[in-house]
């Protein structure tokens, strides 16, 4: 399938002709790689599913690539970025997009909700990004406390893509894999190498994309407790889940408890968390809870 140009050139050499115009440089510090690919900037686009309708949350937009397409795309974006400095050549590459409003401000101190209802009133909102490696967990643990999320596309590190899509039993499988699955439908879209970016990062990165649930997949009691007893489980890998989960002092449990609870779900005592499903999880949890009311 050809791709289509839209207006700007990413590539490499014009996004280090443009920011060395601008007496630049990209900022390690807050994950400044910028995407020069252009058929990655049309798959990120595709995977979102995008109509003339849709409201778009953008994080880190940097020199503005990936929001030219989505302006292209959406209805509107909000588009929120840290860096003060890139914020002209942001506005310049912007040029003719009415449709784009940037907030220059950190992500993670912004209250998502009153933003939200600011710019899109009671719409429901998609969140496309290229996101800051730096700080990828938090981001993602903070989207997906937001109510008002429809779907998530991101590039992420690959290693991380990986945790977030894995299975019990396997050795990828974790916390980060659990919070995830309680509240979203994780979909791998591509993997993309290290050169598709300036500068050029370290890693490989992977864009996959999470439909979030309108009700999580396993009922629970106290998701509070549900999160510690999952925390709990992985805070020290190599020891049973009892030993573990026992010993992690948020969940208040002692291990006798621990093990009276698997002894009546039929669940052995020797069990490791990374073998544990997200529905044991929740009956281990849910009759804790019960024990404790
Ligand atoms: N979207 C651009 C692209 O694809 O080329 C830039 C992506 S770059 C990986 C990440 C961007 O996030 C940078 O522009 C960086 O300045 C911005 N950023 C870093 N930390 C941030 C934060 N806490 N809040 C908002 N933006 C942040």
């Amino acid at each position: 399938m050809k791709r289509k140009k839209v207006g700007l050139d990413a590539s490499k050499k014009a996004v280090r002709a443009q920011l060395s115009g601008e007496g630049l440089r990209p900022k390690k510090g807050l994950g400044q790689n910028f995407l020069t690919d252009e058929s990655v900037l049309c798959d990120i686009v595709e995977a979102a599913q995008l109509t003339e309708d849709s409201c778009v949350l953008e994080i880190g937009p940097g020199m503005g690539a990936l929001t030219r397409h989505l302006a292209q795309r959406a209805k509107k974006v909000v588009a929120v970025e840290i860096d003060t400095a890139i914020l002209p050549v942001l506005e310049k590459n912007l040029t003719g997009f009415s449709n784009v409003t940037v907030i220059n401000r950190d992500i993670l101190k912004l209250q998502l909700e009153d933003l939200f209802s600011e710019c899109f009133g009671k719409e429901q909102v998609k969140v496309i990004a290229n996101l800051p490696y730096y700080i990828t967990t938090p981001i993602i643990m903070k989207l997906l406390a937001e109510k008002r999320l429809s779907s998530i596309v991101i590039m992420i590190q690959r290693e991380v893509a990986e945790r977030l899509a894995a299975g019990p039993g396997t050795k990828n499988y974790g916390a980060l894999s659990l919070a995830v699955q309680y509240r979203a439908q994780v979909r791998p879209v591509r993997d993309v190498s290290p050169e598709a970016f300036h500068p050029v990062p370290k890693v490989w990165s992977s864009v996959i994309a999470l439909s979030l649930l309108k009700e999580p997949p396993v009922a629970v009691l106290d998701e509070a407790h549900f999160f510690h007893l999952i925390h709990g489980a992985f805070s020290q890998r190599r020891k049973t889940f009892i030993n573990s989960a026992g010993s992690y002092p948020p969940l208040c449990s002692s291990k006798e408890h621990i093990k009276s609870v698997l002894q009546k779900l039929g669940i052995s005592e020797n069990i490791r968390g990374e073998s544990l499903s997200l529905e044991q999880f929740a009956q281990i949890s849910n009759e804790m809870v019960r024990g404790k009311l």
